[in-house]
């Protein structure tokens, strides 16, 4: 475990789960970066489908969410992003997820001024479609600071 000392960057992730798994939460994925031979949940915040926040790793600490950017990063993880039927990348967030991310990233820039917000797919070189939407308009309406 290593603290992190600087955060330039709060990263925007999603779970890559249907819609329908209603119930997946931090415990869960834990599990699942654990069987990656993870030390521990890559994430710092994890946003149910019912718009609980659940703590991840602890946030002092790298997280683990995009290669080459852990050192300087928040990374907070909605649950879902796939379609039920196509499991094909799918903005498919509940109001109450969409919510409870607002008010984490307005306490999480506050918390770090110096921080932008981005989705994980928005750094150079990331061939992945996490997290399934476009942060940067959503930010940008928001006023939260963008890159
Ligand atoms: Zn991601």
């Amino acid at each position: 475990m290593i603290s992190r000392l600087r955060t330039n960057w709060i990263v925007i992730h999603c779970s890559a789960t249907r819609a329908i798994q209603i119930n997946i939460g931090a415990k869960d994925i834990r599990l699942w970066h654990h069987q990656k031979g993870w030390t521990d949940i890559g994430y710092h915040y994890v946003i149910k489908r019912s718009g609980a926040v659940e703590k991840g790793r602890e946030l002092g600490l790298v997280g683990a969410g995009v290669e080459g950017h852990n050192t300087d990063s928040v990374h907070i993880c909605l649950v879902g992003g796939l379609n039920d039927d196509t499991w094909k990348p799918e903005n498919n967030y509940t109001s109450q997820q969409w919510a409870a991310l607002q008010k984490l990233v307005s306490t999480l820039t506050k918390k770090y001024p110096a921080a932008k917000v981005l989705g994980h797919r928005d750094f150079a070189g990331v061939k992945k479609a996490c997290p399934c939407f476009n942060v940067r308009p959503w930010a940008k309406k928001l006023g939260f600071p963008i890159y």
